[in-house]
């Protein structure tokens, strides 16, 4: 009896809806984690000031309670972070200032990882998102997109997951890890509606890119990146719903990020 009201009360939606489908619920499902934690393995690069704790205090105090703080300093690009516009824009949006409505909203999954294994200094091409296209159906419009070259199953390895685990000017030549190619950087940026692009590596240009020419065009056209995103091996190609909140440092380049996926069940 439930199951027919519930027909009757989903089809008058329907109807009042002008026949199209009630939004599924995007944030039913199972959660899944996509930030690694800050603490003194967090991989920054090569050149950045690395991820520092200060305790303040830790246990009990002299009145009787017990009390935790401590004090952090951190460059804004290391472990899981956002890359805001401004980062490789002169006139893009700083961390701040990114609409929230672009962090929160319908996931895909690009897996490159094969192709990443066999060789590191991959970078995805149009035909890889071209090719999700038509296996799933539908254009990558307003979605954010994470790209899976399965270097997160290195993390927290230096030399694995970026090809060196050098630090200083003289460790960037040594980089080697998969990236988004500036061809289809620029292809989603003047085809498709991204509302921000993610992956597992260190950045969204590849280990050896020397002008940064993804970066460079995803920000002039206000789309964020995430960078090392972690657990990219547990989501599905589709049907999860991202939310990427990172620290609302006014001004600010980027940030640590606090991502998650939601995914159907
Ligand atoms: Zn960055």
């Amino acid at each position: 009896m439930q199951k027919v009201t519930s027909f009757f009360i989903l089809s008058g939606l329907l109807i009042l809806g002008a026949c199209s489908p009630p939004e599924p619920d995007l944030l039913s499902g199972k959660i899944i984690d996509l930030s690694y934690a800050y603490d003194d393995t967090t991989i920054f690069w090569p050149t950045a000031k690395e991820f520092e704790l200060e305790v303040v205090h830790a246990g009990m105090t002299d009145a009787g309670y017990y009390y935790a703080a401590n004090n952090f300093c951190t460059a804004e690009h290391g472990g899981t972070h956002i890359d805001a516009p401004i980062h490789f824009s002169e006139n893009g949006k700083t961390v701040d200032a990114i609409p929230v409505d672009r962090l929160i909203g319908k996931g895909v999954v690009i897996d490159v990882s094969e192709k990443c294994t066999e060789n590191r200094d991959y970078r995805a091409q149009v035909e890889d998102f071209t090719a999700w296209e038509e296996e799933h159906g539908g254009q990558l419009n307003d979605v954010i997109i994470l790209l899976r070259t399965g270097f997160g199953k290195y993390w927290p390895d230096r030399e694995q997951y970026m090809g060196t685990d050098e630090r200083g000017e003289q460790a960037v030549p040594k980089l080697h890890f998969p990236g988004l190619h500036p061809e289809a950087a620029k292809w989603l940026a003047e085809n498709r509606s991204v509302k921000a692009i993610g992956l597992d590596t260190p950045s969204i240009d590849y280990g050896q890119s020397r002008l940064f020419e993804s970066h460079v065009t995803l920000f002039e056209h206000n789309i964020p990146a995430f960078e090392n995103i972690a657990n990219l091996d547990q989501l599905p190609e589709k049907d999860f719903t991202v939310i990427a909140l990172p620290m609302k440092i006014k001004g600010g380049s980027g940030g640590p990020l606090r991502i998650v996926a939601v995914v159907k069940e």
